[in-house]
Formats: C-alpha cells, sequence, structure tokens
C-alpha cells in the first residue's frame, strides 16, 4: 500500500465536474481581478467564521501582512508570538522592521502558552508600551486558549492577529459562549494554500475582522492604498485574491463542514488504535469536533528519525510541521535567542510528526498507517 500525506486528486475526484465549471465560467466572464465572485467568497467566509467582515487577499502570509499594516506596525515595535509554527508567522514581523518576540507553546496542544504570556508583560514592563499586537496561532487546527490571551490584550490595549491559516471552521468556548476562530481578536488570518483544510488551485488567503473601520483599511491597503482609484492615502500593495481562486473556493466551502467531520472521524480512529504507550496523540483541549485537524500530530519519544526513514521505505507519507523553531533559524539568530530559551518548541521539533488524515483516507489505509509505526516500537 501506499498512502500520501495528502491526496487533492482524491478530493478532485469527488467535486471535478463543479470545479470545472466554476473555472470556465470565471474564464468566460473575463473578470479576471476581484468582481462577483471575490464578494461572494467574503460574504460567505465572513459568514462561516461568524466574522462581521472578510476581506480577500493574496495568500495567508499576506493576510497576516497587511494585518500587521493595518495596525500601523513600524520599526522597532514589538510584536509577541509562538516560537513555534510556519514561518510566515514571524517572517512578517520582520519585513515590517518590527521585532518579533517568542513566548514558549503548551505542550499538550502546541499552541502559545498564556501563563508565559503573562509572565512575559509582568517581566518586561520597560517593554509593554512597545508591543503593537500579540500574534497567536491556531496551530493544527484547534484554537490556542484566547481568553485569557484577550484578557491580556486588553489590559495592555494590544490588538490580537488570530493565525488562524491552519483552522478555518475551528472553535473555541470561550465564556462569552462557543466562537470561531478568526472572529475573537482584532483580525483573524486565513490561508487558502491547497493543503489547508479549505484549499484553492494557488495562492489565496482571507482576513476577518468584526471592525468595519478595520475592514474598509484592509480594502484599502490590498489594492496600493488607493481610495478613490489612482489617489493614495496610504501605502498599500496588490495583495488582491484571484476570482479564479474565489470561484473555485466557494464550491469547496460547501463541502468543508463533511470535510472537517471525515478528518475528525480519521483522528478518532487513531486515536483508538494507537495502543503503544509512550506515543502522545494529539490532545483535544476543548472538543473533538471543536478541531479541524489540519494535521494529526504524533509526538515521539525517540528515534523519530528513524521512524521517518521505516515510513518512507513502507510508503507512508508523513511531514515534520515544524523541524526548526523560529529563535533557531538562522535567519532570527540576529534576535539574540539561545538554544535552551523555549524548550517545549524546541522539544516539538525534535519529536513531532504528522500523519495522513485527509478525508478521503479509507480504514484500511489508516490501519496500514498505525501498524507501520506501531511495529517500529514494540
Ligand atoms: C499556511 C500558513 C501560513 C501562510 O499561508 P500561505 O497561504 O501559504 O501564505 C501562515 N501561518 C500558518 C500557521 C500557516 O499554516
Amino acid at each position: 500500500m501506499k498512502i500520501p500525506l495528502l491526496d487533492l486528486k482524491a478530493q478532485l475526484d469527488t467535486i471535478r465536474d463543479e470545479i470545472k465549471t466554476a473555472v470556465d465560467d470565471v474564464l468566460e466572464s473575463t473578470r479576471y481581478i476581484m468582481g462577483p465572485k471575490v464578494t461572494e467568497l467574503e460574504e460567505k467566509v465572513a459568514d462561516y467564521c461568524g466574522a462581521n467582515f472578510a476581506v480577500g487577499v493574496s495568500s495567508g502570509t499576506d493576510a497576516l501582512l497587511i494585518s500587521l499594516m493595518a495596525l500601523d506596525v513600524k520599526p522597532g515595535d514589538l510584536i509577541l508570538t509562538t516560537p513555534y509554527s510556519f514561518f510566515a508567522t514571524a517572517g512578517v514581523v520582520s519585513r515590517l522592521n518590527a521585532v518579533p518576540v517568542f513566548v514558549d507553546i503548551d505542550p499538550d496542544t502546541y499552541n502559545i502558552d498564556p501563563e508565559k504570556l503573562r509572565k512575559w508583560f509582568q517581566e518586561n514592563p520597560d517593554k509593554t508600551g512597545k508591543v503593537k499586537a500579540i500574534i497567536p496561532v491556531h496551530l493544527y487546527g484547534q484554537c490556542a486558549d484566547m481568553d485569557p490571551i484577550l484578557e491580556l490584550a486588553d489590559q495592555y490595549g494590544t490588538p490580537v492577529v488570530e493565525d488562524a491559516a491552519q483552522a478555518i471552521g475551528s472553535r473555541y468556548p470561550s465564556k462569552d459562549g462557543v466562537k470561531l476562530a478568526g472572529s475573537m481578536g482584532t483580525m483573524g488570518c486565513f490561508s487558502f494554500f491547497p493543503s489547508k483544510n479549505l484549499g484553492g488551485i494557488g495562492d489565496g488567503g482571507m482576513v476577518t475582522t468584526n471592525d468595519g473601520q478595520v475592514a474598509e483599511k484592509l480594502i484599502k491597503l490590498r489594492n496600493h492604498g488607493s481610495h478613490p482609484k489612482y489617489y493614495h492615502a496610504m501605502i498599500g500593495g496588490n495583495f488582491r485574491l484571484d476570482p479564479i481562486q474565489a470561484a473555485v473556493l466557494l464550491v469547496k466551502l460547501k463541502h468543508l463542514d463533511t470535510w472537517h467531520a471525515g478528518r475528525q472521524k480519521n483522528a478518532e480512529f487513531y486515536d483508538e488504535h494507537f495502543t503503544v504507550a509512550t506515543l502522545k496523540k494529539p490532545v483535544i483541549a476543548y472538543r473533538r469536533d471543536y478541531h479541524i485537524y489540519n494535521q494529526y500530530i504524533l509526538s515521539v519519544p525517540e528515534k523519530r528519525d528513524e521512524l521517518r526513514k521505516h515510513l518512507v521505505a513502507n510508503d507512508v507519507g508523513h511531514e515534520v510541521y515544524y523541524p526548526v523553531p523560529f529563535h533557531l533559524q538562522e535567519c532570527f539568530r540576529y534576535l539574540g535567542y539561545k538554544k535552551g530559551d523555549f524548550p517545549n518548541s524546541e522539544y516539538a521539533a525534535e519529536h513531532i510528526i504528522a500523519l495522513p488524515i485527509y478525508p478521503e483516507l479509507t480504514d484500511e489505509m489508516k490501519k496500514y498507517v498505525v501498524e507501520k509505526i506501531e511495529e517500529f516500537y514494540v
């Protein structure tokens, strides 16, 4: 058996005709920039995420970048975030010449640890005035613990930008009721990279917000800061979402809840079938159906890299998201961190492995994945 980490063909097989029609409609419309498909997707994603507004952008990375631009992040400003995420989370901070400040993760959820965040504020009273934003990441599809993060943000007057790139539709039981990823902070950033639960046929992204003024600013910034056309009160860029992506995403959005349920079912299967006690399964922080399982992550106590060789030899797709935490990346050496600064992130980088979790997996395939991993450890 050969099991890829992700099989987009298996998904395409179920919706090929719809997708082809959607693409063809955009082609024939000759409306290739912005237009009704982008507007429709924005309305539907805002609705889906429980946010008042959504602004389509060119990628998840640009969603983060434009969010920080909307907050007028300036050189030297501090942005608090996790050291353990996809590169873009911290990369956008440095691109604006602001300074990423890392706070370690919770070892169970892999999300930023609110207690450590609180400690940072307490221990750095001279710096709190320079903090321009907090970026929690809802890693792997499970929300960060937002209530205490929002409480700190409120206390220190700091906006929160949710990196919800892996978490569209993920839910959080806040003290004010159940909330959706991207609806809790000042802005929420989404990615439609093909491997996300809602993925396009190329790059795409979205920023959600409940604040009408922020939405207006984002709309200007994504089109060179222009409003009206050719009059520029601010400097933006070309961060537009392509209508061809919007048309494809509109088709896929209709299937998203079914796909989430398929991933949750697969995760449940793995949780039940992995029996080797030392394998650490994903910790469900809230409820299984609040987690959208963009990734299913195992933490293995030892020999992770030998396990990978064993899986390669047996055609089991897998990946390490992510092998190097930000504070140990070469490009961030100038920030002055060292090994040992964020032990939970370093431990995760050395011990985790992502397994196939896409909705179209069969029971046979899942069984094979479990078997190949367990036989390595017993
Ligand atoms: C995918 C991802 C991004 C970047 O999205 P792109 O669309 O690839 O630019 C940012 N943050 C996280 C956590 C991601 O997983």
